[in-house]
C-alpha cells in the first residue's frame, strides 16, 4: 500500500478496481485456484453458508492455518454465525471457533458475517479471550448495538445498506464517531466511491477526510504496523 491513501474497501468479493485498495474475500475451498494478482490482499475463510456441518475441527484448523498463512492473506474470514439459515448454530459455532484459533495463532484480524447472533459472538470473544481485531462486516444493526460492539472491542464496517434511506445502518452510522467505522462494497459490485460519498454526506464531512481517516486507522488496526 502506498503513502497516498486510496479508498479502502474493507470487504469485497470482487477484485480491486483502479485507485482502490480492496480486501478481497476468497473461500477456503477456492484459495488454491485463486487466479488474481499476487499482491491482491485477501481474506480467507469458510462462510457460514458454506458450512456442511461435518467438518473435523482439527483438520479444518490445519487447512485454514495453511491457507491463511499466505503472505497476501491479511485477515481470516469471512466466518460467523447466521440465525437465518438452517444449519444449526452449534455447527456454525464449531467452525467459527476454528477461525478464531487461526486468527489468534497467526495474529491476523477476523472478518465476521453476523445475522441476529451478535450477543453470541460478543460472548465468544470475551469467553475465548480473543485479542485480534474482530470486524463485523456489512453492519446494519441499531445504534445501541453498534456501541455495544465497539465497547466490546470489535470494529464495524458499513456497506451498501447505508445507501438506503430510513435504514438502521444509516442511523447507526450517524451515531458513530468518524473514527469508528470502515466501509465496504461486499458482493454488491458497486463502486466503493459511491459508499464513501454517501458516508461523507451522512457524517457531514468530505470524502477526502473519510479516506484519510479510514486509511490511517486501517494501517494501525488491521495491518497492525
Ligand atoms: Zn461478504
Amino acid at each position: 500500500m502506498n503513502a497516498t491513501p486510496t479508498l479502502i474497501d474493507l470487504h469485497t468479493h470482487q477484485s480491486a478496481k483502479t485507485g482502490v485498495w480492496a480486501l478481497q474475500n476468497v473461500s477456503l475451498y477456492d484459495i488454491e485456484n485463486f487466479s488474481g494478482r499476487e499482491d491482491q490482499p485477501l481474506s480467507v475463510g469458510l462462510h457460514p453458508w458454506k458450512v456442511r456441518g461435518n467438518e473435523d475441527p482439527d483438520r479444518l484448523y490445519e487447512q485454514l492455518k495453511f491457507a491463511a498463512g499466505y503472505q497476501q492473506v491479511i485477515a481470516v474470514g469471512e466466518t460467523g454465525l447466521d440465525k437465518s439459515i438452517e444449519m444449526p448454530l452449534e455447527k456454525q459455532e464449531a467452525v467459527f471457533r476454528v477461525h478464531v484459533r487461526v486468527s489468534e495463532k497467526l495474529q491476523k484480524p477476523l472478518i465476521i458475517h453476523c445475522v441476529r447472533a451478535y450477543q453470541e459472538i460478543l460472548f465468544l470473544r470475551k469467553n475465548l479471550g480473543a485479542v485480534q481485531p474482530w470486524i463485523f462486516h456489512g453492519f446494519s444493526g441499531s445504534a445501541q448495538l453498534a456501541r455495544q460492539c465497539i465497547d466490546s472491542g470489535c470494529l464495524l464496517s458499513f456497506g451498501p445498506a447505508i445507501l438506503k434511506d430510513h435504514n438502521r445502518a444509516v442511523h447507526s452510522l450517524i451515531s458513530l464517531g468518524i473514527d469508528e467505522f470502515f466501509l465496504e462494497t461486499d458482493d454488491s459490485g458497486l463502486d466503493i466511491a459511491e459508499i464513501y460519498e454517501r458516508a461523507a454526506l451522512l457524517k457531514q464531512t468530505t470524502v477526502e477526510v473519510l479516506r484519510e481517516r479510514i486509511a490511517e486507522r486501517f494501517h494501525k488496526i488491521i495491518i497492525q504496523e
